[in-house]
């Protein structure tokens, strides 16, 4: 049976904003950081990467803070993303979808709901959506539509052996999590299904909802897939660099 070891990778952070931003109207008054994280998924056969961060040019112009490229995040432990053959992208966010160019040979895996609302859809281009989309990926995606390079799934769907999306929205119209067989069973990358693990555990998401009831229900969703609450991973918590060991500088090992 395929298993896979979860990296976290950090590539810009720390953040401060209202604790409001990463907990539904609650938190007015408290501050809570996040970080930017991709994530790569480890078997003895394949290597996956989730999430592709941002390219250095959009890091630059939007003046990222502790910005670093995620290739080179990903080479202190021996990945080349020029190399990459598997990307899954949890959702068309620009902290998470900006970077596809980075892994020029990846089969990129998309929810089709996310691609074609972000590409097709003129609502996307009103201003709350515009503001968390950046264009040139979304080009550089819509140049693979037909190809072998970009596989554009239906709900819930095994990608490879022991690595399964799952069709999560809430946060976006059709956000995926990957569920992960690991050592220590089921483990989940949810990314933005959380932004903090206090968004599971207070069963409160963030405040960048676009569907809130389909949120609960992802969350009920993903609780029943993991083998552990502790194996359900957010998009953005600090905690992940702190708490699990670190195998590199910026990169942590989660399961
Ligand atoms: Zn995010």
């Amino acid at each position: 049976m395929a298993e896979y070891e979860i990296y976290a990778l950090k590539y810009a952070g720390p953040f401060t904003s209202s604790g409001a931003f990463l907990m539904w109207r609650k938190d007015w008054e408290k501050t809570v950081q996040r970080n930017y994280y991709f994530w790569c998924l480890r078997g003895e056969q394949e290597t996956v990467i989730v999430d592709a961060g941002i390219p250095p040019e959009l890091a630059k112009e939007k003046n990222l803070a502790g910005y670093v490229s995620p290739a080179e995040v990903l080479f202190r432990i021996g990945v080349r993303a020029g190399e990459v053959h598997h990307l899954i992208l949890t959702h068309l966010h620009w902290d998470h979808s900006s970077g596809v160019g980075l892994f020029p040979k990846a089969t990129v895996y998309l929810q089709e709901e996310e691609y074609s609302f972000a590409l097709k859809n003129p609502i996307s281009r009103r201003p709350p959506f515009q503001q968390s989309s950046d264009e040139k990926s979304k080009t550089y995606l819509a140049s693979l539509e037909g190809t072998n390079r970009l596989v554009l799934l239906k709900g819930d769907q095994e990608v490879l052996p022991g690595v399964e999306c799952l069709l999560a929205p809430g946060h976006t119209i059709a956000l995926q999590a990957v569920a992960v067989k690991t050592s220590q069973g089921t483990a989940i990358v949810g990314s933005d299904c959380a932004h903090i693990f206090r968004n599971y555990q207070e069963d409160w998401p963030s405040a960048l909802i676009v569907d809130l009831i389909g949120w609960m229900k992802t969350y009920e969703k993903l609780r029943k897939k993991a083998s552990s609450p502790d194996l359900l991973f957010p998009g953005h918590d600090p905690l992940m660099s702190k708490n699990y060991p670190e195998v590199a500088k910026d990169i942590t090992r989660l399961a």
